[in-house]
Parts: structure tokens; sequence; C-alpha cells
């Protein structure tokens, strides 16, 4: 690694500690889109990148958008997001932008011409932390945006059209499409923490996604019938709790064995709910990801299929509500392999994994072939004040991220 790759990132993780002073809400980091603390954060990242020679505008969702470089060529984007969630830590989604920033002020320092426009894409929204959309930004960017957004409205009642007023914006100009065909970036590159424990655990600061899970939500409900825990003998009641409980451990061993499954029953909810009552019905979540769209489909349908005959067996009623549904987004073929070059020059082995979380890589991909390097994360933790990334790791990260526009402009399209 080069000194300029060392001294960069290590600036790109201060830079994101600086950030975390704007906040909506004091003693934590919290700064919600389109509110006063993103205001103050769009102040301070447009003076990085205004000094590092890129233009600056904001568009009307309160997306940060600085370009350098020919301005008739097509551009490679490279962003996240800007926004956070509530008592979030310093670095989800801030650092792909302030990588992005680093990677251009890596060719500046080398006295260098950019190969190829950068365009560094700050969006605001990703985390759906204040209108219930994520995300926001980047959808709005690709075209991809539902036509009611701007009746979409945060926890206070306030809607998307007034929170883009307030911001400074103009609502009417939400759907204008963010790029002309012409000029529409080449390629989406995003530098994110991996917010899990899969690169530490490989004892790798740096891994290619291959593509980020598609996701399937259902919530059931297991019918039963409430009764006396004194006075009802066994074989004569109709208890939901132990259906549910079946069902819980039903989803766990069936992900635990078959390989890329996730499966999750988080939300556990019993009625009437007292210790001396039979439960008449327990409600379970279930959250469902794979990132492969065929084998999501297929453990979705085994876990509703399995659900009906326990409730069957058991002489209960089973509701199946569908609440959301998301297909796996693959990352681009050609650029996870100029990636994982890349990250091999930048003397890093090469390794894959599946992103578990939805990121504005997903909303990217509609437009532009895209493509995402994850950082190892510490401890896996992420959401969280404590979550951290090691200074070198975002120093082999913006090497590598480098390497791979050199190789970009390089490569035959
Ligand atoms: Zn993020």
């Amino acid at each position: 690694m080069d000194s300029h790759s060392r001294t960069l990132g290590h600036a790109a993780v201060e830079r994101c500690r600086v950030l975390t002073g704007c906040t909506d809400e004091e003693g934590m980091v919290r700064r919600a889109c389109l509110g006063p603390a993103m205001k103050r954060a769009h102040m301070l990242v447009a003076g990085w990148m205004e000094a590092a020679g890129l233009d600056v505008r904001v568009d009307p969702v309160g997306n940060l958008i600085g370009r350098v470089g020919d301005p008739k060529g097509r551009p490679l984007a490279i962003g996240s997001h800007l926004d956070t969630v509530r008592d979030a830590g310093p670095f989800d989604g801030i650092l792909g932008v302030m990588l992005g920033i680093a990677v251009v002020e890596h060719f500046r320092s080398r006295g260098q011409a950019l190969p190829v426009p950068i365009e560094v894409l700050g969006f605001t929204g990703e985390e759906a932390a204040r209108f219930p959309l994520p995300y926001l930004g980047s959808l709005a960017m690709v075209g991809g945006l539902p036509e009611d957004a701007l009746r979409l409205c945060d926890p206070q009642g306030t809607t998307l059209e007034q929170a883009i007023a307030d911001f400074g914006g103009d609502p009417g100009r939400l759907f204008e499409p963010a790029w002309s065909e012409a000029n529409r970036p080449l390629a989406y590159l995003e530098l994110h923490i991996e917010q899990g424990p899969l690169l530490e655990s490989r004892g790798l600061p740096l891994g290619v996604v291959s593509g980020l899970v598609g996701q399937r939500w259902f919530r059931l409900s297991f019918e039963g019938r409430a009764g006396h825990a004194g006075t009802t003998p066994m074989e004569l009641r109709r208890d939901a709790a132990p259906a549910a409980a079946e069902l819980v451990l039903v989803a766990e061993s069936m992900a635990r064995s078959t390989p890329g499954l996730l499966a999750t029953t988080g939300e556990l909810r019993s009625s009437p709910g007292a210790i001396n009552v039979i439960a008449g019905r327990v409600t379970v979540s279930l959250d469902v990801r794979h990132g492969d769209g065929a084998a999501l489909q297929s453990a979705a349908d085994a876990l509703l299929a399995e659900a009906r005959s326990i409730a069957a067996r058991r002489g209960l009623d089973v509701r199946v509500e569908a609440l959301a549904e998301s297909a796996p987004s693959p990352c681009d073929p050609g650029l996870r392999a100029l990636l994982a070059e890349a990250v091999e020059a930048a003397g890093v082995t090469p390794t894959e994994l599946v992103s578990g979380a939805g990121h504005d890589a997903r909303a990217m991909a509609r437009l532009t072939p895209s493509c995402m390097l994850f950082l190892r994360s510490p401890g896996g933790l992420s959401h969280h004040p404590e979550e951290d990334v090691d200074a070198d790791d975002v120093a082999l990260a913006l090497d590598a991220a480098v390497r791979f526009v050199d190789k970009l402009a390089h490569a035959p399209r």
C-alpha cells in the first residue's frame, strides 16, 4: 500500500468521526433524511468535496452529489448514504461517501488526471428511519420512487413534500431524472462496512459482495382457543403456543441445514398473554432471506406449508399475512471480477460474500452495473454507537478502490 492510501484512508475515518457531531439528538448520533443535522453534514462534506476539486450540488430529495472530470463523459459513481438510524455508529454508509472523496484525492495527490469522470454520491433516506421507504434517495436518482412518494409521512406527520420544501428543495422536481441516457453512470461502486462477523472470522480485511439477498416477510397467526390452565385437560386443548414454538424450531433447523438461507422469527406475541391462561392466539413474524431467488421462494413455500401442517395436526387455524418482499440483487459479474483483481493487487486474498442487508447498490443496480466492497466490522457490530472499523482496513479499501478505477477505465466497453 502506498503512503497516499494510508494517509487518505486514515483521514476518511477521521471525517466519519467529525460527522458524528452532526446529530438531531443530543448525546447520540441520529441524522435524519432532510433534517437539520443533515444540513450541517452537507456543509462539511461539500467543503471536503470542493477542496478535492468536485463540483457539488444537492438534488431535490437531499442527495449530495459531487462530480469531477470530463463533463461530457459517463462517470463512475461511488457512493453510499449520509443518513443514520437513531443511536447510530460513525461508519454505516458515511464511510463509503468519505472513501469516494478519498479516491478523487488519491489521484490528485499523485498529480494524475482522473482516468474516468467520478461522481461521489451521498445518498439520503437509505435507512427508512424517518420516511417509511428504504433507499429513498437512491431510488429517487434512478427513477424508482412510487407515484405517491410526496405523500409519505414521517412519525410527526410531516409529508415528504413538506420536508423537501423545508430543506430548501423543490418537491415539484422530485421525479426529474438525475441523469440523461448519455451521461448516466457507466458503473456504481459502494464501499461499506460489512455490519456482520464473516470477514473478521475469515481473518480478512476486505470482501467482494456477490449480491444482496432477497427477502420475504410474513406474519403468521396460529388460532386456537384460550382456556383455564388448571381446568382444561391437556388432550382437550387447542393451544396456540406449542404450535408457534414448533414453527420457530422448524425455521431454525431448515435455515441451519440449507446453505445461504437465513430465517428469523424475532417477534412472538401471545394472546391473551397470561401465566394461567392457554394461548388462544400466537402470532410469529417470519423473515426469510437468500441470495438466490428460486431458493428463497422454495424455502418460503416450505415454511408456510410447514406452518399449515403444524396447525392441522394440532386442530388449529393459521392465518398467513405477507408483509413485504424483495428479489435478490446480484452484483454485476464483470465488476465483481475487476474488484477481485483490485483487491488482490492491493495485497488481500480476494473472497466473496453475500450481503444479508440491503444497500443503495440495490437501487443503483436498476440503472447501471453495480458492485460493492465490504470492510471488516470489528465484532460484527453495526447500528450501534460502538460500531467501528480498522483505519488500516480503510486504507486497504481505498487502495483497492483506486486500482478498481484504473482497471475500469481501461476495461473494454
Ligand atoms: Zn448502510
